[in-house]
């Protein structure tokens, strides 16, 4: 006898404490949609980062698909969902909605069984290396210094992410001045940037050949990701590893991305949850690639340590603050590596309702 599964969600939207912005987009705030999915006086606890709009599709699109799924059977669950969305349209919003309500799914099942959720899925590590991920083009010199200085020299976190491609692309100068304070402020960490499509092919290459010496090993979104060949030829001109992926929301996109990049990107707020997540890495690990967790560090913990070629998580400035305000069992990035609570049930996340209702959508 399968007792059903009742899901609820609900979006907040956060002011930033600072303007934030990147090649391509500046924002005041991030909405969060958070839901819920119980059983029999159980909750499991799912989120994605995106319009409050994800609610109801959530509500009427999603939750009618599990009426007759057994909790334990996530998988099936998923295929419902993703059926029931064939009209809506799989990529996007409605992605989200599947992403955060197929988390909450796996974190309901471990917490039914009383096992931290990385056991449940089957951990292939104890640790999840992370990178500090920020250094927005909308920061000053000073601001951008206290923040990587902090994540390297307080935090231990031998890895740090820059903005750059501002403004489109046409403040190349001010980006190459960036990256060479980046450097300066951090000494021999690791160097990372993400141009969030903001240049050209020739152009991303430039900027790179005038930055050799600042030893850059990471270039995110060199030109937009929806120019694979881009991605191909920037990868071949410069020494940064060619990164992206943050936009997929389904294994064809992974599948036609994964040659024309050194690391896969993968947001399991976006891809279509946690079941989603590990078939992606499982296209980049049969191309010989391994898979970065793109932002909502949190929540990316759990299936990061379940992830053989997992190479890191990004520790995103943003998401950091939202998820220490508005969760108890947020873990630390002390020393770089992220670890689980082996003590803690599923996500080991407790979502604080009376500290969350100021910034509840109405
Ligand atoms: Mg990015």
């Amino acid at each position: 006898m399968t007792t059903a599964i009742s899901l609820s969600a609900q979006a907040y939207r956060i002011p930033t404490d600072a303007p934030e912005g990147d090649g391509t987009l500046a924002w005041s705030a991030t909405t969060i949609v958070v839901v819920w999915a119980s059983v029999d006086g159980t909750t499991g606890l799912g989120y994605t980062y995106g319009p409050a709009d994800i609610v109801p599709l959530i509500d009427e699109l999603l939750a009618p698909c599990l009426s007759d799924v057994d909790p334990d059977d996530v998988r099936t669950a998923w295929l419902a969902m993703q059926r029931g969305l064939r009209n809506a349209g799989r990529p996007g919003l409605a992605g989200m909605a599947l992403a955060a309500v197929d988390c909450a799914l796996w974190d309901l099942k471990a917490r039914r069984y009383g096992l931290p959720l990385f056991r449940l899925l089957g951990a292939a590590r104890d640790s999840v290396p992370v990178y500090g991920s920020g250094g927005f083009t909308t920061y000053d010199a000073d601001r951008q210094h206290a923040q990587l200085s902090r994540w390297v020299f307080e935090d231990g976190i031998p890895r740090v992410k820059i903005k750059i491609g501002e403004s489109d692309g046409s403040r190349e100068d001010r980006d190459i001045e960036r990256i060479r304070a980046a450097r300066r402020t951090i000494g021999t960490a690791e160097l990372f940037v993400d141009a969030n499509g903001g240049y050209s092919r020739k152009q991303a290459a430039r900027v790179m050949r005038c930055v050799e010496d600042e030893d850059v090993r990471w270039f995110e979104e060199p030109v937009s990701s929806d120019d694979l060949e881009g991605l191909g030829q920037v990868r071949a001109a410069v020494r940064a590893d060619v990164a992206a992926g943050e936009y997929g929301y389904d294994l064809v996109y992974f599948t036609r991305m994964v040659p024309y990049v050194d690391c896969l990107q993968i947001d399991v707020t976006r891809c279509g949850g946690i079941t989603e997540f590990q078939r992606a890495a499982a296209v980049a690990a049969g191309a010989g690639l391994e898979v970065s967790a793109h932002c909502a560090p949190q929540q990316h913990l759990a299936v990061a340590l379940a992830t053989p070629n997992l190479r890191h998580d990004e520790w995103f400035h943003d998401h950091v603050r939202i998820e220490s305000m508005l969760f108890d069992g947020v873990r630390a990035a002390t020393g770089g590596e992220l670890r689980a609570d082996p003590s803690a049930d599923g996500n080991g996340l407790t979502f604080k309702h009376d500290e969350a209702q100021r910034w509840r959508v109405a």
